[in-house]
């Protein structure tokens, strides 16, 4: 009992629960990347570091009682501008675990490249750089565009994957980062608009209007699906995978061999303070992902900046919101979502969860934690109340 994963997002975790974990291997259908590559973070491994140690703390104390041997092994890496961490447990050996974690590793490190927008061999680069001609993308990008354009359309544009002018502009993550005069803002909103992306077949894209793409808000999820996707079909071993991409949580399997006490649970951080949980949510398969205000910003005159844009106005979003968490059991889905509904706001946001059938927790800047309707086998526990929060139910 008691093993919490402590997951350290890109910016916050926080998360929630909900929903019926139902396997959903091909649900949606995809699988690919993400990333951007601005944040330095001078402090970032050292604070990857005690997150993982905390985990260790806590995991330490519970044995899971379970009657079939696993063989365990944990692969930590740097891609997609973050660190990820992937702990591989096969029923057979401690080579199968360690030779599949591997191979996602690497397959993480592919995705980077693609979908990369600064890593110039890759086809992003070669998409944002084609001056509006068509051009020829691999797979995985082509079907993560299709993705980001299936939830842009979905979110009614919240999610948008064309911010790249504005991402550029504010610098967020970077050592050049600065609030821009209105002028450049209103600029780069004129390339803006998930309408400048066309799709024409055969992985031939299109960028109209000046437009560039930044998948930063949907590729941990791509590379989620990707991964569940790699132990699902690998049947020559019964696979237990729990992958931290970041804030980006991805499970596969179950904790343990035996059913009923293989659930993993996973902290949702507090926005103040992310060594420490305001509420866990378990499951055994899906994904948990969560976007939030605070790791990838800055501050000047009192107000904070950080990297989710509203393209309506090309600010950061000010909804009102410290951070979004969803649970799907397709993270390129919960990726893109997580990113609109921080965009939206509590009271949209919670309308578009419950009309899609979305499970949602939303922390509030007046530390207020809201979760949608729950449902199925995912359990959510609020335990933010000695840190100032309220459950609103
Ligand atoms: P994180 O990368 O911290 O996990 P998100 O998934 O919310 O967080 O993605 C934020 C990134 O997505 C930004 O760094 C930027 O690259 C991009 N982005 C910012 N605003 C939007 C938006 N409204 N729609 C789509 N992508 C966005
Ligand atoms: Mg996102």
């Amino acid at each position: 009992q008691g093993n919490v994963t402590k997951v350290e997002a890109d910016g916050p975790v926080l998360f929630f629960c909900l929903i019926s974990y139902l396997r959903a291997a091909g649900t949606c259908g995809i699988m690919y990347s993400d990333f951007v590559l601005y944040k330095q973070r001078s402090n970032a491994m050292k604070r990857y570091l005690a997150a993982a140690m905390l985990l260790l703390a806590l995991s330490g104390c519970g044995s899971s009682g379970s009657s079939t041997q696993l063989y365990t092994t944990t692969e930590d890496f740097f891609a997609m501008d973050t660190y990820m961490s992937v702990d591989v447990s096969s029923e057979k050996s401690e080579s199968a675990a360690e030779d599949m974690a591997v191979k996602i590793e690497q397959r993480v490190n592919q995705l980077d490249a693609a979908l990369s927008r600064t890593q110039q061999a890759g086809d992003l680069y070669k998409l944002n750089h084609a001056n509006g001609q068509p051009t020829e993308v691999s797979d995985d990008t082509y079907t993560a565009l299709e993705k980001a354009l299936e939830y842009a359309e979905m979110t009614n544009g919240a999610f948008d994957p064309t911010m790249a002018p504005l991402t550029d502009l504010w610098g967020i993550g970077t050592d050049n980062a600065r609030v821009p005069a209105q002028s450049e803002i209103d600029e780069a909103l004129t390339h803006v608009g998930y309408q400048n992306v066309k799709l024409l077949g055969n992985d031939q894209v299109q960028l109209l209007n000046g437009a560039q793409v930044d998948l930063g808000g949907i590729g941990k999820g791509y590379a989620g699906d990707i991964v569940h996707e790699m132990v699902e079909s690998d049947t020559s071993d019964q696979w237990h995978v729990l992958a931290r991409l970041s804030g980006n949580v991805e499970m596969y399997g179950g904790k343990t061999a035996d059913s009923g006490t293989d659930r993993w649970n996973i902290g949702i951080a507090d926005p103040d303070d992310n060594t420490d949980s305001i509420a866990v949510v378990s499951l055994r398969d899906g994904s948990v992902v969560t976007s939030g205000d605070y790791e990838r910003f800055f501050e000047k005159d009192g107000k904070r900046y950080h990297h989710i844009f509203d393209p309506a106005t090309g600010y950061p979003a000010d909804s009102g919101l410290r951070g979004v968490t969803v649970i799907d059991p397709c993270s390129t889905k919960a990726d893109a979502l997580t990113t609109a509904l921080f965009v939206m706001g509590l009271d949209k946001g919670m309308k578009f969860c419950e009309e899609n059938e979305i499970a949602a927790v939303f922390i509030t800047s007046d530390k207020q934690v809201y979760t949608t309707s729950k449902t199925g086998d995912c359990t959510f526990e609020f335990l933010g109340e000695k840190k100032g929060y309220t459950y609103a139910e």
